[in-house]
């Protein structure tokens, strides 16, 4: 039976990135939660996108998004304005980084307007921006097959309650580890996922960085470790490229069952692997629907084991 994948719809941010790793740095390379995710959705599903830029957005970035099939009538550019700007630095040890600057910009005063033709999108995805916001686009989208989200540890600091209203309606949260367990006051991670699943989401994916990630769905628990590289160029939005090949895979599938959510979980990492092997998006901007799956195939076979006969 053919494949018909369901288009999926990524609310977030589109940024401008000053990257400082401890071997480059990059002054301005395209960036943004809603960028990554829908580079990495679409090699499964055609994606939307809603964000905000300023009329200082390289011309070039839009192309390339065009060119994977992102349908940018959700993009609102302001005139005269300036796109938002992140600064960032990674430590020797890439897992660990210190945010230098972030210029909202046009981002500010960001109002997601939902096309008419988005409005029934069956896969929806609010990635890590003002709660109040998520909760704006949950309204104008209607009844989605499946929503997931992202948030990050400024919404737990300063809109706990906003957050908590966003939980309540959606599907799937990923978030990473150390956000996990402030959002749920747990030391524990097996424990803060189950409170968080108290709080709405029946899918919990925990995002631990270079140690892979976690789901938990329902009172089922799975585990996937990242892909061992020997070198990692870039790990800016290793997270939003995770949630865009889960998601994309799973409205390219259509099938939301148990056994779909462990491979969309395989699928997320692979192409969080890719992202990582590049500034920006450029590792994952060039890839075939038969790379992805070579990768996913690795993975089958770094993770395969057969019990032991002890007797
Ligand atoms: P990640 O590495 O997955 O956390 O994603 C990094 C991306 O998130 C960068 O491209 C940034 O432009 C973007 N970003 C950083 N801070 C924020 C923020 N406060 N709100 C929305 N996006 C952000």
């Amino acid at each position: 039976m053919a494949i018909v994948p369901e288009p999926v719809l990524v609310v977030g941010s589109v940024a401008v990135d000053a990257i400082i790793t401890p071997r480059q740095t990059r002054d301005a390379c395209p960036g943004g939660s809603a960028v990554f995710f829908a580079m990495a959705a679409s090699y499964f599903a055609p994606v939307r996108l809603v964000g905000v830029i300023g009329d200082d957005f390289p011309d070039g970035t839009l192309e390339d998004l065009r060119r994977h099939g992102v349908d940018l009538e959700g993009l609102q550019r302001i005139a005269g304005g300036k796109t938002f700007r992140w600064k960032g630095r990674y430590h020797e040890n890439m897992n660990q980084r210190d945010t230098l600057e972030t210029h909202l910009n046009v981002f500010e005063n960001f109002e997601p307007k939902l096309p008419a033709s988005y409005r029934k999108t069956p896969f929806l995805f609010l990635a890590n921006i003002q709660p109040t916001l998520q909760l704006d686009v949950l309204e104008q989208a209607g009844q989605a097959r499946l929503v997931g989200m992202d948030t990050m540890n400024l919404w737990i600091d300063i809109a706990r309650e906003d957050l908590a209203r966003v939980l309540a309606k959606v599907d799937v949260l990923t978030i990473n580890e150390e956000e996990a367990l402030q959002l749920s006051g747990e030391h524990n991670l097996v424990r803060a996922a189950r409170t968080i699943q108290g709080l709405g989401p029946k899918n919990v994916v925990v995002k631990r960085g270079e140690y892979g990630a976690m789901l938990f769905h329902g009172d089922d628990v799975f585990v996937t470790p990242a892909l061992p590289l020997d070198e990692v160029i870039d790990p800016t939005g290793a997270g939003d490229s995770f949630a865009g090949g889960f998601m994309g895979y799973l409205a390219r599938i259509g099938d939301l069952s148990g056994e779909h959510l462990r491979r969309a979980m395989i699928y997320g990492t692979v192409l969080a692997s890719y992202c990582v092997q590049g500034f920006s998006y450029e590792a994952m901007d060039h890839l075939t629907l038969a790379d992805v799956q070579r990768r996913f195939d690795e993975f089958s076979a770094l993770t395969d084991f057969s019990r032991a006969k002890l007797a």
